[in-house]
This record gives structure tokens, C-alpha cells and sequence, in this order.
């Protein structure tokens, strides 16, 4: 899948931890979505260290639940004890869950790799038995027709929660662009099933 949802769902774990922990809601749009994203530069180191370590091919070790504790463990480790803002524990499970979501994620996407997200207690790979969201390779994201209609099916989707969670607060206005919004997405979904 392209890499829309993915800060889509760590804008919206950022936008939760902010007002979860009266962090600055900047931070936590800026440091969530990173780490959410951070498990797919297996796209570009894996491919030079996957002979050496097979574990670390695309969707691998890295998309796993383990990782994503490692992550916690360590934005844990390195922030500050009793700031003001971005409490240790509270912000190191929403970084864990940030890094988590993208393995989640990409479990329901309709194509690629599968994901080790049991690593390193199993080597096997999963997918979801339900895959809605669309998935062109990177290489074709903007290159073809089929990957431009998948950036966009996937952008239109999770439109809804960006806006919601860039938002001041939630509103009428906000929920009736999802809801249109959700209704385009299912009806172009349905179209290009057909195709
Ligand atoms: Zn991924």
C-alpha cells in the first residue's frame, strides 16, 4: 500500500496521545506518524541486507509486534523523567502501537508481502482474511493507471481521519465530509471490482 494510511494512523494516535497527555499536539503530529512509517524502510535497507539477514525482507521483522515493543522500549528509554510533556510510559505505548499499526495495516492491504507480525517468536508470515485497502507496488504508485487509482482510493479513505485528526475539534462539518467520503470510497471500491 502506499504510505497514506499509515501516517493517516499515526496522525490519529498522535492526535489522541496529545490530548491524552496534554503533550503539544505539533509533537505529537510530527513524532507519532514518523514512527508509524518508520517499520516500511525495510523497503530500502532490506533490500541491501536481506542476504544477510532474511528476516529483515519487506514485512518482516520489522512490521512485527516485537518491533514495535523495541520502539516503545526505547522512546521509553530516552525521554526525560518528569517533563512536563510527553510522559515516558504513556508516550512509549503510543509509539508501540504507532509502529504496530503499520504491520496491522498492511495485514488488510490487497496485495504484496505477507507480514511476520509474530516475529521472532514465529518466522511465518500472515495475511488478513479481510483485505480492503488496495495495494499497488511503490515502483508503479504514480507510473500506472492501476497505481494512481489505488493512491487515490487510499487517500480518499482515510481523508476522513486526517481531517479529523488535524482538526481543532470535531465537528458536523467533519462528519459529513467523512461520511461522504466513505460512501465515494465503498462505491469506487465496488466499481473497480467489476472492472
Ligand atoms: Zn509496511
Amino acid at each position: 500500500m502506499a504510505t497514506v494510511a499509515h501516517v493517516a494512523a499515526g496522525l490519529v494516535i498522535g492526535r489522541v496521545h496529545a490530548s491524552t497527555t496534554r503533550s503539544p499536539l505539533l509533537g505529537s503530529l510530527l513524532l507519532l506518524p514518523v514512527l508509524a512509517v518508520l517499520p516500511d524502510l525495510d523497503v530500502f535497507v532490506g533490500r541491501v541486507l536481506v542476504a544477510a539477514a532474511p528476516a529483515l525482507a519487506h514485512r518482516g521483522a520489522t512490521h512485527s509486534l516485537g518491533a514495535a515493543v523495541i520502539v516503545g522500549m526505547l522512546v521509553w528509554l530516552v525521554l526525560p523523567r518528569g517533563g512536563r510533556h510527553f510522559p515516558p510510559l504513556e508516550t512509549a505505548v503510543a509509539a508501540a502501537i504507532a509502529c504496530a499499526s503499520n504491520g496491522l495495516l498492511d495485514l488488510l492491504s490487497a496485495g504484496g508481502e505477507s507480514v511476520a507480525v509474530f516475529w521472532p517468536i514465529l518466522d511465518a508470515r500472515f495475511f488478513g482474511t479481510w483485505r480492503p485497502i488496495p495495494d499497488a507496488p511503490f515502483e508503479s504508485l504514480l507510473a500506472t493507471a492501476h497505481g494512481f487509482r489505488c493512491l487515490t482510493l487510499e487517500t480518499a479513505g482515510c481523508l476522513p481521519v486526517i481531517v479529523w485528526a488535524l482538526s481543532k475539534r470535531s465537528s458536523r462539518g467533519v462528519e459529513s465530509l467523512a461520511l461522504f467520503f466513505a460512501k465515494w470510497w465503498s462505491q469506487s471500491r465496488l466499481r473497480q471490482s467489476r472492472d
